[in-house]
């Protein structure tokens, strides 16, 4: 089976467990079930050697019932369209977790970003957006950076759909440069998000965050940021990883000099006084959180009864599969979930929709508290919902969202 179509069937049984706790009528967790719109393209590219490639390109908006659909693009080798449309369901949970007046999507383009040049990205990205342009738009369909796209990327969809438009929309996408009307802060958000979770848990657990050993696994946007503001609040970073491999260090590392060094030579490894681990054993050493913020799929059942976190903080979207969520919660581990722990992404990606639709621009301070008092009750009311219910807190967050969205859909009823 493939890990898409995995993935795929484990956020159906979430909601499906969730659907049945809250005792909703058939036709709305049938409703739930399906993205309501999938959109597949080929997308033709002259790549610099004159060869003409055609890539998949993929959007699929998931729910709208409590507002435009919104997620990000990824671009991978591995995107399916399986994938995509678990993604984009996180996605409508995530928001509907952190109160955003959005519904859920995601897209993706099967490439691989790593072997491609700037121009040959670029095309991609415009020709992308000009093959979804009629499913996007700032009150359709907001999209976002995600796996190997940035801001960068999203100043190429803005320009396309300005373009296309004949005005220009910034509005029609977030997670954009900061010269081009993105959000200060936006950068480092979901990762801002992961250490409010983080700090969140240590208070719960009664543990001083100070000193506290954190492993992350990935390096990408979310991981090396999530070890940088971490490491700024006093957590002792011991473990860091990309797909090439990790590094070790008991006494803890320094996440800003190892940035310095994977930007020198590619990745984390070969890190001077560290000792070079696999992924896989990053993710079972004893630390008091575990930040997988790499891809899905991470924990499972062959590693999840090896974990010795006393918390997982989830970076990723979908690093647990359902099977490993049991297990660790019968070991007593806290999984702090994907549609909480890496809400601060889309969070801020909000607050960017919305100054640009007023055409202000706030400061970081202003950014960084709005974000943070999202992220601190969103926190409270997961924990209070798996308290009530007696569940896991991804169980809690899953009661939370998926109750948020069938009273919209119950409300706006079924048209015609
Ligand atoms: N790709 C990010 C996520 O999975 C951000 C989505 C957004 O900002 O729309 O949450």
């Amino acid at each position: 089976m493939s890990s898409g179509r995995e993935f795929l069937d484990s956020a159906l049984s979430q909601l499906k467990k969730a659907a049945e706790v809250l005792n909703i009528e058939p036709g709305i967790h049938l409703y739930m079930q399906n993205p309501k719109r999938t959109l597949i393209v080929a997308i033709p590219i002259r790549m610099e050697n004159g060869e003409v490639k055609v890539f998949k390109g993929v959007r699929v908006q998931h729910n709208n019932a409590r507002g435009p659909y919104k997620g990000g693009i990824r671009y991978h080798p591995n995107v399916t369209v399986e994938e995509v449309t678990a993604l984009a369901m996180l996605m409508t949970w995530k928001c509907a977790v952190v109160d955003l007046p959005y519904g859920g999507a995601k897209g993706g383009v099967v490439c691989n970003p790593k072997e491609m040049t700037k121009t040959e990205l670029e095309r991609l990205t415009r020709r992308y957006t000009s093959m979804i342009y009629e499913l996007i738009g700032p009150y359709v369909d907001i999209p976002a950076p995600d796996v190997y796209t940035d801001a960068q990327t999203m100043a190429w969809i803005m320009d396309t759909y300005s373009q296309i438009r004949g005005y220009q929309v910034p509005e029609v996408v977030t997670g954009k440069p900061v010269s081009l009307l993105g959000s200060l802060g936006r950068n480092e958000a979901t990762s801002r998000g992961v250490a409010i979770c983080v700090r969140e848990t240590a208070k719960y657990l009664n543990k001083p965050l100070k000193g506290a050993t954190v492993s992350i696994q990935g390096f990408g946007n979310v991981g090396s940021n999530a070890a940088c503001i971490l490491y700024d609040m006093g957590a002792k970073i011991v473990a860091v990883s990309d797909s090439k491999g990790g590094i070790y260090s008991r006494d803890g590392l320094n996440p800003y000099r190892v940035l310095e060094h994977k930007n020198a030579t590619g990745s984390v490894i070969n890190y001077d006084g560290c000792q070079n681990i696999t992924n896989e054993e990053l993710l079972t050493l004893k630390c008091d959180f575990l930040i997988p913020a790499a891809l899905e799929n991470q924990i499972n059942s062959r590693n999840a009864d090896m974990i010795q976190a006393a918390a997982v903080v989830e970076g990723a979207n979908g690093p647990t599969t359902p099977e490993a969520d049991r297990i660790l919660y019968e070991k007593g581990v806290l999984v702090v979930p994907d549609i909480l722990a890496n809400a601060g992404g889309v969070t801020v990606s909000y607050l960017e929709w919305v100054q640009n639709l007023k055409r202000e621009t706030w400061t970081l301070e202003e950014v960084n508290s709005k974000l943070e008092s999202r992220i601190v009750s969103a926190y409270a009311s997961v924990l209070e919902k798996s308290k009530k219910h007696e569940v896991n807190m991804r169980d809690g967050a899953m009661l939370l969202a998926v109750s948020r969205v069938a009273e919209a859909i119950r409300l706006l009823g079924i048209w015609p």
